[in-house]
């Protein structure tokens, strides 16, 4: 299309930078979901809410590498904190005292989380979370839902999604729909021993779970012994204790990621006392949970830090606030002027969705360059997500520039 060959011929260091990755990387990348047809553009650098390209543009990131750049790019206190831990070591391998403020902290935060311990990412956080389920159970079978996803490995888009399976056994059911969903969780009730659920599909396209979906879940859980799930990888953000706390609904495990470690890889899971104490090494049968960059002294120094200092009940309050009104506005225009898209999501993780039934690819995609050009960037597939470096102007700007694009294209497709 004309704005693909135009972003083409406007980002010359990026093609060239593309293409020698393409040499040691598969695809040019390692990370399939940050990847831009028909080539991404390579960051240079951010400062604040903005990122800057090796073609020398600017953009205000909507991304926020989707949801956990929650601090922007640059952080002050975040910054201060770090470079404190450094002087201190850059590793360990022992104890420290901010990883048990930091797991404190956690616990104090999420109803389901009695005892809570650290991982790498979202991804193993849930690998360990599901096999620490079956492994109190003794039983096989894993609930997951149509659209859900849980980290590279643990994706549930279906037919066109091409995902790497780790070999669980899955038990794939409708999101949302607690007739269907009962049925088949009734049918393999013996065999199921943990059910994994987002309390909003994220990458599968923002969409809350409904509460009493929710809760039919937390019901159907304890009546056929199998252990609940929350991944809050994303939720989390969306109030102190995530939508767990928001909505009374007390998961067995809960797992965490992105923001929490401040800027740097992290994922945690925790859940009740009776479950999370098959790792208590003074057991004589505990189970070992290794992991040489779980405890890992920065990452501590920047969640803890993070938790304290930023990630406040006010801070996610108003910035949650921020999205819901963008959402609202943003609809309310859709809806006046008939425009093929909506919004939706919940606080400040949110998804433009184009919503006309033809030309669904080439709507999206020219809908997506058309904010390039105007200086915005979110995701090809359409996720938005605030962070604390944008001001009530960006986000209004924002929502300016999405109308227009929105407009664009409906009058050329
Ligand atoms: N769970 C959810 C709900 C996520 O959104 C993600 C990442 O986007 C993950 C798990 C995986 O986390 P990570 O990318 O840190 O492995």
């Amino acid at each position: 299309s004309a704005a693909r060959r135009s972003y083409a011929s406007n980002n010359p260091n990026s093609l060239k930078a593309y293409e020698q990755a393409t040499e040691s990387l598969p695809g040019g990348g390692t990370r399939s979901s940050i990847f831009i047809h028909p080539f991404p553009l390579f960051i240079e650098r951010g400062d604040g809410s903005e990122i800057i390209d090796v073609d020398g543009h600017k953009y205000l990131d909507f991304v926020s590498d989707f949801t956990s750049g929650i601090y922007g790019k640059t952080n002050p206190v975040l910054k201060k904190a770090i470079i404190e831990g450094l002087d201190n070591g850059l590793q360990l391998g022992a104890h420290t005292l901010p990883e048990s403020s930091l797991s404190s902290e956690l616990c104090s935060r999420f109803p389901s989380m009695h005892l809570i311990r650290f991982a790498n990412s979202g991804t193993e956080a849930n690998i360990l979370a599901i096999s620490t389920g079956l492994h109190y159970t003794g039983r096989k079978k894993v609930v997951v839902f149509e659209g859900g996803y849980h980290g590279s490995v643990l994706s549930h888009f279906g037919e066109d999604g091409g995902d790497l399976k780790v070999p669980y056994d899955f038990v794939v059911c409708p999101y949302n729909d607690i007739t269907g969903t009962n049925s088949i969780i009734r049918k393999y009730a013996e065999e199921i021993g943990v059910i994994i659920v987002e309390p909003m599909l994220g990458a599968g396209g923002c969409i809350p779970g409904n509460p009493e979906f929710l809760q039919s879940l937390r019901e159907l859980s304890t009546e056929i012994g199998a252990v609940l799930i929350f991944d809050e990888v994303q939720t989390a953000r969306l109030s102190i204790g995530g939508r767990q706390k928001i909505l009374g609904i007390t998961p067995d495990m809960t797992t965490l990621g992105k923001f929490f470690g401040g800027g740097f890889a992290f994922g945690a899971f925790g859940g009740k006392k009776a479950i999370m104490s098959l790792f208590d090494a003074r057991q004589p049968n505990s189970i070992s949970h290794g992991g040489t960059f779980n405890n890992s002294p920065l990452t501590m120094i920047a969640g803890l830090t993070a938790v304290q200092h930023i990630l406040t009940e006010e801070n996610l309050r108003n910035l949650n606030e921020l999205g819901d009104s963008l959402r609202e506005n943003l609809n309310k225009v859709f809806d006046e002027e008939e425009l093929p898209f909506k919004m939706t999501g919940l606080g400040s993780i949110n998804q433009l969705h184009y919503t006309s039934p033809s030309q669904k690819r080439e709507g999206l995609d020219l809908f997506f360059f058309c904010l390039l050009d105007r200086g915005y960037w979110i995701a090809q597939r359409g996720l938005v997500s605030l962070n604390f470096a944008m001001t009530n102007k960006d986000v209004k700007g924002f929502e300016n520039a999405v109308i227009e694009a929105a407009r664009g294209v409906k009058s050329s497709l």
